[in-house]
């Protein structure tokens, strides 16, 4: 099929896309609308954690769906039950609350936080967030995020997340007030570029939180679910938060996230949180079966050992092409180019032939990898020698100008 054929023009123009229609993906490959295949180190946005369409969600989608699709919120199920005791059994979290997204279940969290400061700290309501750190697109979510231009868009901004500077407690601190309740960060800024928040400041960040009595939020939506090498990015700091937040990798492709608490904060009455599809069986049965893959004996080291392998890669072609390094956690990683050729690389990478290649630069100096958990190394070789063969052909006819 041509892609003359298909009308895009019936969808709103929110991003810039590229004229091609993916029709099919097996594990790390995707499949276009004329037969051409991809590498994959997208993955849906880090969504898909065991590749695209793995037998486990195929089967655990047919066989809930034979069963039964929606007996209304108001009513228990056996996924929701059984996935929220796994998550449970697995963290050091209590309750857990499913949702559609992760923007979904930021929101709730902030509800939450909000709730525990009317019945705790006087009504305070603020939320200590970060410069380039990144919550979703609701209009709460868009305020509580640090991208450049958010706070302008959509004029008014919801108010109370004022913003500190990722790694600089003293940062965190200034903003304290009787009105904070709490802060909120990702344990790596994925969409901001790949940012770890350092172990140390994680830790001084849990300090700070308890000598002030406020809830510390880690916003896992990227870092959750084996992403960093732990089953969650919190563990990487040896910290326990008070909420968590996920969503992406936990359905393994399907729209699923969650909102997770310690007993002491789970202070939700009925009628403060809910909704038509929250929880329903079908995608919980799918987020209980990626669950049980990435918790099988075994599999959070490989995915530990797949990351340090990219990481020396990543790091050799750095310095074939004099670039500056590479960082990130497991299989969440980033280049640093040098010079703001990722939106080059990008396009040289997808129109290679035979194979194409899918790699993303969240910001121009940077591209960044997000591979499936399962990749294999032969995987991570090819995307190598593919990088060097763009990387030397962009810089080229950069030079050329
Ligand atoms: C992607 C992302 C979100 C938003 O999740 P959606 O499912 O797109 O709403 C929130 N926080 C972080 C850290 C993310 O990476």
């Amino acid at each position: 099929m041509e892609f003359s054929q298909y009308n895009v023009n019936s969808l709103m123009y929110i991003t810039p896309r590229p004229e091609l229609v993916f029709v099919e993906g097996k594990g790390m490959y995707l499949t276009d609308h004329k037969g051409k295949r991809y590498l994959d180190y997208l993955q849906g946005w880090a969504v898909n954690c065991l590749g695209h369409c793995p037998d486990v969600i195929h089967d655990a989608l047919v066989t809930q769906s034979k069963k039964l699709l929606n007996p209304s919120p108001a009513f228990y199920n056996a996924p929701m039950v059984e996935f929220a005791d796994l998550l449970t059994k697995n963290s050091c979290f209590d309750r857990v609350f499913f949702t559609n997204s992760g923007a979904e279940a930021n929101e709730g969290a902030v509800k939450l936080a909000r709730k525990w400061g009317q019945l705790n700290k006087n009504g305070a309501f603020e939320i200590i967030t970060f410069d380039h750190g990144f919550h979703g697109r609701t209009l709460a979510m868009m305020s509580a995020s640090g991208k450049p231009g958010w706070d302008t868009i959509f004029a008014p901004q919801v108010s109370g997340f004022p913003k500190a500077d990722l790694n600089d407690i003293a940062s965190v601190e200034k903003l304290i007030t009787d009105k904070t309740v709490g802060v909120m960060l990702e344990p790596v800024q994925g969409e901001g570029g790949v940012i770890p928040a350092s172990p140390e400041f994680m830790q001084a960040l849990r300090e700070l939180t308890k000598k002030h009595g406020l809830l510390l939020i880690v916003d896992e939506v990227q870092t959750g679910m084996g992403r960093t090498g732990e089953l969650f990015g919190y563990q990487l700091s040896n910290i326990e938060p008070d909420i968590m937040t996920l969503a992406k990798g936990i359905g393994g492709g399907v729209p699923l996230g969650a909102l997770l608490c310690r007993e002491e904060v789970a202070c939700f009455v009925p009628g403060d949180q809910g909704g038509t599809y929250n929880g329903a069986p079908l995608m919980a049965a799918v987020g209980k079966a990626v669950f049980n893959e990435l918790n099988k004996p075994g599999f959070l080291t490989s995915v530990k050992e797949k990351g340090e392998y990219l990481s020396q890669q990543l790091e050799k072609l750095s310095e074939e092409f004099g670039m500056q390094g590479e960082r990130g956690f497991g299989l969440l990683r980033a280049l640093k180019l040098g010079d703001n050729i990722g939106g080059k690389l990008v396009e040289a990478a997808r129109d290679m032939e035979p194979v194409g290649l899918l790699i993303n630069s969240p910001r121009p100096d940077l591209l960044r990898f997000m591979p499936a958990l399962n990749v294999t190394k032969e995987e991570i070789d090819e995307l190598i020698s593919m990088l060097r063969v763009v990387i030397a052909e962009v810089k080229k006819s950069d030079a050329g100008k």
